[in-house]
């Protein structure tokens, strides 16, 4: 699913919507592209159009602020790059590290990327107990790295003129 960064007016980042819902707000003229997708445009008879990956709202937002980036399954694997966390390979579950039988919960310090076999083998169990060992420690993105990774744009391909932004 092909999904678009919203950052305010003052840049920060707001929320991911569809890549519909983003072109319908840059003609409604609500926003304005900031980056598009290389290599991907948009047509339609009467015009062409980048498709956006980042668009910044015309109009400054109030927004309560967020202390915490919300935990996802897929927000872990974007945060662990897809990358299995006891043996590297590609992942595309996600692995309680405190099996949820034993208490352990959905939150960013107890999941990690993982293999399918992976996490069919370590099963009910810890990594200990399975005899694995995780190469990395999970950790709990900012909310604003949170949204960053879930659309792709991961550190080191930070946009131009994109401000610092504190972390929470
Ligand atoms: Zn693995």
């Amino acid at each position: 699913m092909r999904e678009t960064l919203v950052l305010n007016a003052s840049f920060e980042p707001l929320a991911t919507v569809s890549l519909r819902r983003a072109v319908v707000l840059v003609l409604q003229d609500k926003a304005v592209v900031e980056l598009a997708r290389p290599g991907l445009r948009l047509h339609s008879s009467a015009m062409e159009l980048p498709a956006p990956q980042v668009i910044r709202l015309r109009r400054y937002v109030r927004v309560p602020f967020r202390r915490r980036a919300p935990w996802s399954r897929r927000g872990v694997l974007a945060r662990d790059r897809h990358r299995c966390a006891y043996c590297g390979r590609r992942a595309t579950t996600v692995d309680h590290v405190l099996p949820r039988s034993r208490g352990g919960g959905d939150t960013w310090l107890n999941t990690v990327a993982a293999c399918a076999e992976d996490n069919h083998r370590k099963a009910d169990r810890t990594p200990e107990q399975a005899g694995m060992r995780l190469l990395r420690r999970p950790f709990e993105p900012t909310p604003s790295d949170a949204l960053l990774l879930s659309v792709g744009v991961y550190d080191g391909e930070r946009l131009p003129g994109w401000p610092a932004v504190p972390a929470a």
